[in-house]
């Protein structure tokens, strides 16, 4: 398994902010004293002429002005470079997915909120459109992104929706922030859920949603791992327990299709044992 992380991701902070850097630091700090097999990488930051196949010019040029984008999505020092560098991790580890390697983006922002123009939700730069998109650029014709995150990543469905070759997947909670994703349009399949849903009811909402990507033959799939979808996450109301991350790392394991994940959402404390049971399912 490669890690891809860079403690640079761990420079902003809002105090009382749910997306807060223990979620990445502490999670390093239990993979490396559980799995000192595992390799990390360095890595370099995406160049602009990554970031432009997923968004415009005035977004990239946005990202750079010091006022705030909405209500929880801030202004930092730095953003545009730190969320530079978390698409960094992410094209590494696609890169790494293509010959032959299981691999794991561990940075912050997440990216799925992102869209073509806009940065919310937390995100800043939408990471798994802009690896899509790359993949694609290096010849491989059918990308799938699988996004089992609470929230639906709009901001990947909105810039992957007229491309044809990708396929996004979404499973999240209905109603529910940002209140999009009730319905499959083309290529983008949405599967919300209820909150409060039974977890085996959930899971087997996901093994749909997971045999249909596979049902599309793609030759790159990407994973959009929020972790927010545990049970005692304190922003959704959803109900998967700690090994049912086990069974979705599983799940990947038994395909040979290569694959690599990026860290999207998950505000619960317990997030770095979520990342390490779902790594070490996928890794078994
Ligand atoms: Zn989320």
């Amino acid at each position: 398994m490669l890690i891809f992380t860079d403690s640079r991701c761990l420079e902003y902070e809002t105090v009382g902010h749910p997306e807060r850097s223990f979620r990445v630091r502490d999670s390093e700090r239990l993979l490396r004293e559980r799995h000192p097999d595992w390799e990390w990488p360095s890595f370099e930051p995406a160049v602009e002429a990554d970031l432009a196949r997923a968004h415009m010019e005035g977004h990239l040029a946005r990202l750079r002005v010091a006022e705030r984008f909405d209500s929880d999505t801030a202004y930092y020092d730095g953003i545009f470079e730190i969320a530079s560098l978390a698409t960094g991790g992410s094209l590494a580890a696609m890169k790494a997915a293509l010959a032959g390697e299981k691999a794991f983006s561990l940075m912050r922002p997440p990216g799925h909120h992102a869209e073509q123009d806009m940065a919310m939700g937390f995100c800043y730069l939408n990471h798994a459109a802009i690896c899509a998109l790359a993949a694609q650029a290096e010849g491989i014709s059918r990308v799938a992104v699988w996004d089992f995150d609470a929230h639906h990543g709009n901001g990947t469905e909105a810039i992957l929706r007229t491309e044809p070759g990708t396929l996004y997947v979404s499973i999240h909670q209905h109603p529910c922030y940002p209140g999009t994703g009730l319905e499959s349009k083309g290529n983008c399949r949405n599967y919300p859920v209820a909150p409060e849903e039974d977890p085996d009811a959930h899971m087997a909402v996901l093994r749909k949603s997971w045999e249909e990507l596979l049902a599309f033959e793609p030759e790159l799939v990407l994973v959009s791992a929020g972790f927010d979808a545990y049970e005692h996450d304190p922003i959704t109301q959803m109900s998967l327990r700690i090994n049912d991350f086990r069974t979705l790392g599983q799940w990947l394991s038994e395909t040979k299709i290569p694959t690599a994940a990026l860290l999207e959402g998950g505000y619960s404390e317990d997030l770095p044992e979520l990342v390490d049971t779902f790594l070490s399912g996928w890794s078994e």
